[in-house]
């Protein structure tokens, strides 16, 4: 059975049950917040400092001062890890999400009037055997009608709680049984509704530049990696064409780690599904979190 976690939720560590939040608050009315997914592998928190960087720039981004320093934000995640600690035996991922929302909404429903922000971490478990399954055997993406909203509507890089463009993509790609794989508004390749997307083009991998989707943690660490491999990579617009001349594609993302995908669009990768860099890339990655999802997704199989 999976224990009851605790969260903290504006100043108190509460057991999830008693985390009670107003429905006024701008985070239900308007999606008015910003949000942080960090991995949590055997109790290790993988790149906190880089998550919390990216929340802090996110905040900068929407206007919203969260009244507390980014360290305390860092110490708080710490000490609720101590208290989870006990109760994460049972699951070895966990994903662990901060939340920040512009707060209490008021009668003028205008942005400058709400708050205080409302602060939110939390641990949730993550289902590794699917994640397992997915990094085994590979994923299948389709190309959605539902276009990635322009970093001129709306920042990209900044990773807001108002997830609609990428829900309707989401939910697209499952009339197919598939995830989904957005295009810009060039109709060139974006990202995943929570991924990254990479490519392999003759031996070089290939991924979308940073400007029109968010700017990956996960796909930095692949950047790391592959320069400490010696493997060569482009941020590289990519067409429909390209995908068609592929010879491996993975998504990458915090908790789905490096997946490789098996198709797109009914096109399959010329190499073999993981491809030879994937693979590489994926040991790799392993070994850098210390945390072997492959293995555990094969374990679960044989
Ligand atoms: N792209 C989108 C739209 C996402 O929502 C996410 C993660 O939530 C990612 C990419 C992957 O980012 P990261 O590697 O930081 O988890």
């Amino acid at each position: 059975m999976v224990q009851e976690l605790y969260c903290y939720l504006n100043g108190k560590m509460v057991k999830e049950s008693q985390a009670l939040l107003s429905p006024f608050d701008r985070g239900f009315l308007w999606g008015d917040g910003v949000y942080e997914i960090t991995p949590c592998f055997d109790g290790r928190l993988y790149r906190l400092q880089d998550h919390l960087d990216r929340l802090y720039r996110s905040l900068r981004y929407i206007r919203i001062d969260p009244g507390i320093r980014q360290e305390e934000v860092e110490k708080l995640t710490l000490d609720l890890r101590e208290k989870n600690l006990p109760y994460l035996a049972g699951r070895r991922v966990y994903r662990v999400g901060h939340w920040v929302t512009r707060g209490m909404d008021t009668p003028s429903m205008a942005a400058r009037d709400a708050g205080p922000p409302t602060l939110f971490i939390f641990w949730r478990p993550v289902d590794t055997e699917a994640v397992g399954r997915s990094l085994a055997e590979g994923v299948k993406l389709a190309i959605v009608p539902t276009r990635r909203v322009p970093p001129s509507c709306l920042e990209t890089r900044a990773k807001v709680t108002s997830k609609m463009n990428q829900i309707l993509a989401e939910l697209e790609a499952d009339t197919t049984n598939s995830l989904s794989l957005m295009l810009d508004i060039h109709g060139n390749v974006a990202e995943n509704s929570t991924a990254n997307f990479f490519m392999v083009q003759r031996g070089v991998l290939w991924t979308p530049p940073a400007q029109n989707i968010l700017e990956g943690i996960t796909r930095r660490v692949v950047f790391e990696l592959s320069s400490r491999l010696k493997m060569p990579f482009e941020e590289q617009p990519i067409s429909l064409y390209d995908l068609a001349q592929s010879e491996e594609f993975f998504l990458t993302s915090s908790v789905a780690c490096i997946t490789p995908v098996r198709e797109v669009n009914g096109i399959r990768p010329m190499s073999p599904v993981p491809g030879p860099i994937t693979r590489r890339l994926m040991m790799a990655f392993a070994e850098e979190t210390g945390f072997d999802l492959l293995k555990l997704g094969r374990s679960k199989k044989d």
